[in-house]
């Protein structure tokens, strides 16, 4: 059987070998759906981890992938550009908040938070200030999975057997004030009295905005942004914003910064901006490591002028290929009227799910919805739901949650919502010291 040969040898993502209920084998996907080996048709109410912001196999993406794949696979970037980088460029500069339009691209979301982090660093020795390589990250975030991006996770969280090889930033408290509520100073406190203390270290501040992903699936209030950037500004401190979760209307708008919109739709803006997973629709791996004007003309007028950093598959063409079929769906698709009628159908279908006995909280924004519960059913419980309902979830830690992609149909929501229920009313398991595949 092949999955006992994959129980045997092959690692999953934040799973033990040998150990659980069996993996879905998946055969084909198209649209919302995931078919697997067994006959099963599932929802795949989480996009895959995010990415699949317009459903597995777009056409247009996997025409795009082919054509390209008969040209050209793959050339180094280091002495070569090609047309598809160009071109992916070209659309993403276009795509971006003004302002952000000096692209590094990178192989995975964490890899561009890596690329942020050294890209800060490098900027502060520009400016002659070497001393300035620490940076403030936020309690509850989830930057990656690589040493330089899980030092800016939460410490607190699913990386702190690594501490030992992680280097050492400066953490804020979780912005505690809500999404939808009145804005509250006090909330800003913790990162003030950091930044305070630690000033002449710090070469930048980095967060999810609106959205804290991988790390609990927190919505927090636009306030603590807008203090951020002002913040930021007296300081000579980078704001680097990771909106590989957030970005491309996952949270409503093509950018979960644009929440911090004033009456003239004047928003905070990063000084370099992490996107990734939507980037290609899913498709292939790739990410991208933005800077603003101020960022890129600092490093390169200054003695080291190369930013370096260099990957193997920098702007591989297949990906960029991938890119730019993604971002014409995004540029064609009217996303915003997608997302907004699918908040209101996870709002309706959610926010009942506060009376059950095992619910904390009921959270929704754009295409995310999310249950807390008190305390997680079993792995096994988990499954049986799923294939009876015919919706993949995915739920870590205590949270039920769907980030379905921008196509799916009412009907479709209204049946990931019953699933979430009906997982929200599994009894909860007993907890087992390290049983558990809990990541993202
Ligand atoms: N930043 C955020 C906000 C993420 O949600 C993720 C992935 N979930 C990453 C970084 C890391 O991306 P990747 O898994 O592509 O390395």
């Amino acid at each position: 059987m092949k999955n006992d040969f994959d129980n045997e040898h092959l690692w999953h993502p934040y799973a033990a070998l040998h150990k659980g209920p069996s993996r879905f084998l998946a055969t084909s996907a198209h649209g919302t759906t995931i078919e697997t080996a067994d006959g099963l048709k599932l929802i795949d109410a989480v996009s895959s981890w995010w990415c699949m912001a317009h459903g597995h196999n777009a056409e247009e993406i996997v025409e795009a992938i082919r054509k390209q794949s008969e040209k050209m696979c793959h050339v180094m970037f280091g002495g070569f550009t090609h047309e598809p980088a160009i071109e992916l460029g070209e659309h993403l500069v276009k795509f971006l908040p003004k302002g952000l339009d000096k692209v590094f691209f990178a192989d995975s979301g964490s890899i561009a938070v890596e690329c942020a982090a050294k890209m800060a660093v490098q900027y502060q020795h520009a400016l002659s200030r070497p001393e300035r390589c620490k940076l403030v990250a936020l309690k509850g975030g989830y930057h990656g999975d690589t040493a330089g991006a899980m030092a800016l996770s939460d410490p607190d969280g699913m990386h702190v057997l690594f501490r030992g090889i992680m280097p050492q930033h400066y953490f804020a408290e979780r912005p505690n004030c809500r999404f939808d509520s009145a804005w509250d100073d006090s909330d800003f406190d913790s990162m003030e009295r950091i930044v305070d203390e630690h000033e002449k270290e710090i070469a930048a501040v980095i967060c999810e905005p609106i959205f804290q992903g991988g790390n609990g699936m927190w919505l927090y209030n636009a306030g603590y942004l807008k203090r951020l950037r002002k913040l930021c500004d007296e300081k000579g401190i980078l704001l680097i914003l990771d909106e590989i979760a957030s970005g491309f209307f996952r949270t409503g708008k093509r950018f979960a910064m644009e929440h911090t919109a004033d009456g003239n739709g004047d928003y905070i803006k990063p000084d370099i901006l992490c996107i990734g997973k939507a980037l290609t629709g899913g498709a292939i791996t790739m990410a991208a490591c933005v800077a603003s004007d101020k960022v890129a003309e600092t490093i390169t007028n200054s003695k080291i002028s190369a930013f370096m950093h260099g990957p193997t598959y920098m702007a591989n063409p297949l990906a960029c290929a991938a890119g730019i079929a993604s971002l014409s769906l995004f540029e064609k698709r009217d996303y915003a009227s997608s997302v907004s009628r699918i908040e209101s159908r996870l709002r309706a279908g959610l926010e009942p799910l506060r009376s059950l006995e095992n619910a904390a909280d009921v959270r929704v924004l754009g295409a995310i919805g999310v249950l807390e519960l008190k305390a997680k059913p079993s792995a096994e419980d988990i499954q049986k739901v799923i294939r009876e309902t015919g919706v993949w979830l995915r739920p870590f830690c205590n949270y039920v949650y769907t980030m379905p992609p921008f196509i799916t149909t009412d009907k479709e929501i209204d049946r990931i919502c019953e699933a979430i229920r009906r997982i929200g009313e599994c009894e909860p398991a007993p907890v087992i010291e390290g049983d558990d595949e809990f990541h993202e």
